[in-house]
């Protein structure tokens, strides 16, 4: 008998998970990447002795990669290995107060206490209510498929949606952050984790309080051979399993007979037969450049976009003691920033500045006196806006605040700078608007309008990755792999 043919359109994270669990059901997989090198937004940068991880930079919930190569029988650590942080976030204020995120929930609690008017008590209230969180949402929102009757005829998920209520949805998570807390310091700390999925926590419903949660009870851990390691090893474990990678070949078309796959067609004009197709570029460009003689559904596709990043990758020749793996430098009016990104579209002069330096674990990604800086801003997604000019302004800001606030002109210590924004992030990836995360989470009902892992539509059609369920981040982009090949029969 002939090997069932599955193709997917891809290597971004959940393109390869996809294409290790079709090739372990059996399936003679293809995987189709546009790029010269796999990963998609996690890929990496090297120049002039500096190597950044041009993407994610924090890595959480590594269960998900372990587990595709326990389902491959293979121990993980003879292919991939991480260390988990004790100190998840150092946090850097225009007053000079250093607030250090412990990842124990203890020292973060006492953390606190020391550092705000808050007690340690209320911040082990507020991750207690995380939890319930995270118990209530886990199996329903991120393990299944929303859009299969049978993920909810089970007894955990109807008891889970009579305790709907407890997930907090009809108020936004600054409205509940506030009845928590009364330390604004406390409360902005607590609202950052919106952009961790690219929401605004000024609209964003309070059930996104359960991302605190994976932080600070799973932890935050950081990949010995840096991030890129993720991919790595994820695509040697794919090809030793058979799966076959063709880079630099964009496809133009999925071909269809009727409602059923057939196959798809390459820029280059080759077609390629497959079953099974599961697409991991972004579902809108899916629809409007490979789909094009369908309908789209366009209520889903039209979804509000997560935010997007500008990034700075710097070379710095100056060892800066004060900062940590993870840094950030909050705006002085964190509100006012949200204003300015979702309604404006536009950059506030006092952005939230967020510094990833990995070469202090590991050293080789600089040379011996210097620093590689992934300095990184929330911005809205790309609409069109003159970003030449915002990026300039930007730039001029940050470098003022980081150099206000660490007491050092930074820029005297720049030796290479290459910048990243929302164009390039859409042109690199083909993620719509350029946004990180496929569609936000501002909306209660965004859960429910992200598109399905399928096509109720196309038979043969399966999506996995950031912009369908369950979302965007690593580790959710790695669960919809999962649910779609769960799917395909
Ligand atoms: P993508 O990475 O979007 O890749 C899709 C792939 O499909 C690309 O390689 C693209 O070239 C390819 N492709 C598209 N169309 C075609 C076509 N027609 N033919 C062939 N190939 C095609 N997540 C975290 O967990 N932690 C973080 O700290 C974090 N920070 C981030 C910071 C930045 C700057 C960015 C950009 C993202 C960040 N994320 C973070 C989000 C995370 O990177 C993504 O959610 C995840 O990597 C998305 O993976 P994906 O599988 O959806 O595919």
């Amino acid at each position: 008998m002939q090997t069932a043919k599955a193709i997917i359109i891809g290597a971004g994270v959940a393109g390869i998970a996809s294409a290790i669990r079709l090739a372990l059901k059996g399936f003679d997989v293809k995987v189709f990447e546009a790029n010269s090198y796999p990963g998609g937004k996690l890929s990496e940068l090297q120049f002039e002795g500096f190597r950044f991880d041009a993407g994610p930079s924090l890595f959480t919930m590594p269960q998900y990669v372990d587990e595709l190569f326990a389902l491959a029988k293979k121990n993980p650590r003879d292919y991939f290995n991480y260390q988990q942080l004790d100190l998840v976030c150092r946090y850097l204020y225009e007053d000079r107060t250093l607030f250090d995120a412990f990842a124990d929930e203890e020292k973060l609690a006492r953390e606190f206490e020391i550092k705000t008017t808050d007690t340690a008590e209320s911040i082990k209230k507020f991750l207690k209510k995380s939890r319930e969180i995270y118990d209530i949402t886990d199996h329903i929102f991120l393990q299944k498929s929303l859009h299969k009757i049978s993920s909810y005829i089970n007894v955990k998920t109807l008891s889970s949606l009579l305790h709907f209520l407890k997930i907090d949805p009809f108020r936004s998570m600054n409205k509940a952050n506030k009845g928590f807390f009364r330390d604004s310091k406390t409360i902005e700390y607590f609202n950052r984790y919106a952009t961790y999925n690219g929401s605004n926590p000024y609209q964003a419903p309070a059930t996104l309080n359960v991302i605190p949660h994976l932080e600070h009870f799973y932890g935050a851990f950081f990949p010995v051979k840096g991030m890129y390691s993720i991919v790595l090893s994820l695509v040697k474990l794919a090809e030793e399993l058979g799966v076959k990678f063709t880079y630099n070949t964009k496809v133009a078309e999925i071909k269809l007979d009727g409602k059923t796959v057939t196959g798809i067609t390459t820029e280059q004009g080759e077609f390629v037969t497959g079953n099974i197709l599961i697409s991991n570029m972004d579902v809108y460009f899916t629809y409007t450049k490979l789909l094009r003689s369908r309908v789209s559904p366009a209520k889903v596709i039209r979804q509000e976009r997560s935010s997007s990043a500008l990034i700075f990758y710097w070379g710095i020749k100056k060892k800066f003691k004060q900062l940590k793996l993870h840094n950030i430098f909050f705006s002085k009016n964190y509100c006012e920033e949200f204003d300015f990104i979702w309604k404006r579209k536009s950059i506030y002069n006092d952005p939230t500045v967020y510094i990833n330096i990995s070469s202090k674990l590991k050293e080789d990604d600089a040379p011996n006196d210097s620093e590689n800086w992934f300095v990184m801003i929330n911005v809205p997604p790309n609409v069109g806006q003159d970003w030449d000019e915002l990026i300039q302004h930007a730039r001029r800001n940050i470098l003022e605040k980081l150099s206000r606030v660490l007491e050092t002109p930074v820029e005297d210590y720049l030796v290479f700078e290459k910048i990243l924004d929302p164009r390039d992030i859409e042109d690199k990836t083909s993620s719509y608007q350029g946004s990180l995360y496929g569609t936000s989470s501002n909306n209660k009902y965004a859960a429910f309008l992200r598109h399905a892992n399928f096509s109720s539509k196309i038979k043969g059609l399966y999506f996995a990755g950031g912009s369908v369920h369950p979302g965007g981040g690593i580790p959710l982009a790695l669960l919809s792999a999962k649910i779609a090949c769960n799917l395909v029969p």
